[in-house]
């Protein structure tokens, strides 16, 4: 990590700057918290839109006129 104070490097595990004593943020753990995505969008909307297309694929086969 970088000193916020001298922008020296610093190894990870020290808590003080070796250069200008200052204190070193600690470092924080990376929480990934990312919604999934697929293509750019996230999974529920793919999700919403086969559900949209499964409908309107039944919702054609029922408006057939049945029986002609
Ligand atoms: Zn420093």
């Amino acid at each position: 990590m970088t000193c916020t104070k001298c922008n020296t490097w610093n190894p990870d595990d020290k808590t003080y700057c070796w250069r200008c004593q200052a204190e070193l943020p600690k470092p924080q753990p990376k929480v990934e918290k990312k919604a999934r995505t697929f293509a750019g969008l996230p999974t529920w909307m793919w999700l919403a839109m086969a559900l949209i297309f499964i409908a309107s694929f039944f919702g054609q086969c029922f408006m057939l006129p049945v029986g002609q």
